[in-house]
């Protein structure tokens, strides 16, 4: 082998090293701290879940939700999306998820429905396809 082909060799291993390690990273950045149970920014594995983060209303203690139902005879009536937390210990980034989202709707003022265009790259066993 010459020095030209060794040297090529080496440097298309270290493009398919360089491939998979991206394809890896791509895969791994998509993917939630709540599946991987692995922080998305440094790759940490110790994390805290909180099932419930407590909120406020008046003076009652409710889970943290991405809307409330209230009465105005009743007061609180019900939570929509409670939310709970992945929390990496490491670099303390939070991932926030809605438990449900059972009971909301777009109307057009506070909550509005959005939606991306699916780009090439997206992984084929996302839960939107
Ligand atoms: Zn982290």
């Amino acid at each position: 082998m010459s020095r030209e082909t060794a040297r090529l060799a080496q440097l298309e291993a270290t493009v398919d090293d360089l491939q998979r390690e991206l394809e890896r990273l791509r895969k791994e950045r998509r993917l939630p701290m709540r599946q991987t149970h692995r922080c998305s920014a440094c790759g940490g594995t110790r994390l805290f879940h909180i099932k419930t983060v407590s909120d406020m209303h008046h003076a009652a203690t409710v889970p943290l939700s991405l809307q409330k139902e209230i009465s105005a005879w009743w007061g609180l009536r019900k939570s929509l999306g409670v939310l709970e937390a992945f929390v990496c210990r490491f670099c303390m980034l939070v991932e926030w998820h809605a438990s449900s989202l059972d009971g909301i709707t777009a109307d057009g003022s506070t909550v509005l429905e959005v939606e991306g265009t699916p780009d090439a790259d997206t992984p084929e066993s996302g839960p939107y396809r």
